[in-house]
């Protein structure tokens, strides 16, 4: 594809090209059907296949017990900072937050229950991931909520907490399907899929069975995680196109090899920015060592003027989207999935260029 730019944005963010192709060979005629897929009814044999695919598929991938459903909800992860609580806050809820997105589900959770702070990286502006023995753990709480990559701050967990018989609930919108996980360690996954795995308009949710109980009276129908069960994700119109892109998403990462190939290949891509800012002094990582995001890396220079001239010189050489987000500031790389290793190289050797030129 011609005049395609290396997007480092942290979402909406970059597809495959293959992905691309496959949605733009099947636009206006869908296998034969005469019809786009956004024009298929969700109820259609066409689009019911599309569907069970990308959810077979991603059972596949992620290797999800049985004893867990999957849906695909709307409203983004935001809207599941509330359907989270709305269906399981009884009592109280422990939050560890590791940064805006995790502060953000806990200010909406304490709408509907006690919430329970049990860390806050605040006074070290979330540059890190908390060990185990600085959460303070309630013994009685409904479930334990953690963000586990921190799209902003440009951290990650790597080794999730132990929460025993409590529900550990993640959000993983910029880490699912980036490296292999152990969906059993959870109660509740969720994430939006415009980051590392489709586009916006849907939210993927990988609940285990027995966390589906009656929601809080007052939650909306189309939160309810027992009746979105009930209808199979289609209590409503599903965003048929957004899961129509998660499913060839999914296809072109069993067709690469699957997430064990994935992960190999963002270890190698995150590998070769940590390994140059280790090796200089121009530019500061935001994130501590051993909590280093593999998809949002995030750094700054001396200045935020430079920083500023970072981004334009960047983007004039199809490098683009590097500026950091507005509460850390600085460079921010989001190098998820669909960031081919070229778009790091080329990064990493202007950086070293701008080092020169600049320090
Ligand atoms: C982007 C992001 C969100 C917000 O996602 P929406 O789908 O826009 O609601 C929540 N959590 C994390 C970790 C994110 O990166």
């Amino acid at each position: 594809m011609k005049n395609r730019v290396y997007n480092f944005a942290a979402g909406p963010s970059m597809l495959a090209d293959k992905v691309l192709n496959e949605l733009h060979e099947e636009f206006f005629n869908y296998h034969d059907s005469g019809m786009a897929v956004m024009e298929m009814s969700h109820r259609s044999k066409g689009y019911l296949e599309i569907f069970e695919d990308a959810k077979a598929r991603l059972k596949r991938i992620m290797e999800i017990p049985d004893d867990y459903e999957i849906f695909f909800m709307h409203g983004g992860a935001t809207a599941q900072f509330a359907a989270v609580p709305m269906n399981l806050l009884k009592k109280k809820a422990d939050y560890i937050i590791t940064g805006n997105f995790s502060r953000k589900a806990a200010q909406e959770a304490s709408k509907y229950g006690e919430v329970n702070i049990v860390y806050d990286g605040k006074e070290n502006d979330y540059s890190r991931i908390p060990s185990s023995e600085e959460l303070s753990l309630s013994e009685d709480a409904d479930y334990v909520h953690l963000c586990s990559n921190n799209t902003i701050y440009g951290t990650e967990w790597k080794k999730y907490p132990d929460t025993g018989t409590i529900p550990l609930i993640a959000d993983m919108s910029s880490d699912i399907l980036s490296r292999r996980i152990d969906v059993s360690d959870f109660g509740l996954i969720y994430a939006g899929a415009q980051k590392n795995i489709g586009i916006a308009g849907i939210a993927v949710v990988i609940i285990r069975k027995d966390l589906i109980i009656e929601a809080d009276p007052m939650t909306p129908q189309i939160m309810d995680y027992a009746l979105t069960l009930k209808n199979d994700s289609m209590l409503n119109t599903p965003s048929t196109y957004a899961i129509y892109v998660l499913g060839k998403v999914l296809k072109w990462i069993e067709e690469v090899g699957g997430i064990k190939e994935i992960e190999r290949r963002n270890i190698e891509k995150a590998g070769l920015l940590y390994d140059y800012l280790d090796s200089q002094s121009f530019y500061q990582p935001h994130a501590e060592k051993d909590s280093r995001s593999l998809m949002n890396v995030t750094f700054r220079t001396a200045n935020e003027e430079l920083d500023a001239k970072f981004v334009s010189e960047t983007a004039k050489l199809g490098l683009c989207n590097l500026k950091g987000h507005r509460l850390v500031k600085g460079i921010r790389a989001s190098i998820y999935n669909a960031m081919p290793i070229e778009g790091v190289k080329k990064l990493v050797e202007f950086m070293d260029e701008f080092a020169r030129e600049n320090g």
